[in-house]
């Protein structure tokens, strides 16, 4: 089974931090902080529908200019999430410019931007091209078990930890995956074809087992014409598999409250992507800048059980010794300890 998923750090460990999730069979991409990302084609940021900002620190968030620069002139809308104060940031950075002719342009770039609040509801406005970028249609809204994004595949989780400033954690979790097993199929005597993805929609959507389904095909024989109760497919050439789930994050304080929220927001996901900034002989300086050491995120991936860890965020004191932050986290997440 193909992995919907494919996430990649944007740049090498020293760079900026940041993780570019190209979704299969879809046209579009999402991206984890946005900070330095010229290493990313053109081409892959115009396929951004979502950018998720965890704080708004220069390493997370300077690269929204480059991306404003490709976006700009194209038909589209782009959306981004952000910890409090996010809605006023991102309209100071837009006043930073001035946008006389945009009203001209025959495309619409629009941000549609939401913060998310200490409460767990958010704020929502969208900042129009053609408008020069002022705020509108600014709302409230409600949120649900900190979901930020919910679409038919998969959703999009947020929680705020604590950088001495809120910082968001996320966590994107396909929905269940169902594959079609052929064998059942063709002892229903049913082709394969484009009904196929209503019959998922139907099973995703949890429609009732008496449901039916019309299957209407041609072949060399001619016209043929199915109806079979939902249940009964479902039960014979359906086969439901958990999806996939990827969490990122990154420039968290080690203490009990984060540590509770991150293996929570992080559970069983099969790749964690976390940062491990510090060695734990550098500790105190850790905990003063509110980052984790490998040590520590080791720990915290174990206790979220995550099957693949993908350390980031290094700190450029330890230059060429990535390999020592590497292994830290590797024993503390083997060991326990
Ligand atoms: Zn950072
Ligand atoms: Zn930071």
């Amino acid at each position: 089974m193909k992995p919907l998923f494919h996430p990649a750090l944007v740049n090498d460990p020293f760079g900026d931090p940041g993780v570019y999730v190209d979704c299969l069979f879809q046209k579009r991409a999402l991206l984890f902080d946005l900070g330095d990302i010229r290493a990313l084609a053109p081409r892959k940021i115009l396929r951004l529908s979502d950018v998720f900002v965890s704080h708004t620190h220069m390493d997370h968030f300077v690269g929204f200019d480059w991306l404003l620069r490709i976006c700009l002139g194209r038909q589209l809308v782009t959306r981004f999430y952000g910890p409090p104060g996010f809605l006023d940031q991102v309209e100071h950075r837009l006043r930073g410019y001035t946008w006389n002719l945009v009203e001209n342009y025959d495309t619409d770039f629009a941000l549609e931007v939401t913060e998310v609040h200490p409460s767990g509801d958010a704020r929502r406005a969208v900042f129009r091209c053609k408008s020069a970028f002022r705020r509108e249609d600014e709302k409230a809204l409600a949120r649900t078990d900190d979901v930020l994004l919910d679409e038919e595949f998969f959703l999009v989780r947020g929680v705020l930890l604590d950088h001495k400033t809120p910082c968001l954690g996320f966590a994107l979790e396909e929905k269940e995956h169902l594959n079609i097993w052929k064998n059942g199929l063709d002892d229903m005597g049913l082709p394969t074809g484009p009904w196929l993805q209503d019959l998922k929609r139907l099973v995703r959507r949890g429609a009732p087992d008496d449901h039916s389904v019309r299957v209407a095909w041609h072949d060399s024989a001619g016209l043929h014409e199915r109806v079979f109760p939902l249940g009964e497919i479902k039960e014979k050439a359906v086969r439901i598999v958990p999806g996939q789930k990827i969490a990122y994050v990154t420039d968290v304080v080690y203490h009990e409250e984060n540590a509770r929220r991150i293996a929570e927001l992080a559970a069983d996901a099969d790749v964690l992507f976390i940062e491990t900034p510090f060695l734990d002989q550098d500790a105190a300086r850790a905990a003063s800048r509110f980052h984790l050491t490998a040590r520590q995120a080791g720990l915290l991936a174990r206790r979220a059980a995550a099957k693949t860890v993908i350390p980031f965020h290094f700190s450029p004191r330890y230059d060429d010794a990535g390999a020592a932050l590497r292994q830290e986290m590797a024993l503390a997440l083997g060991a326990g300890g």
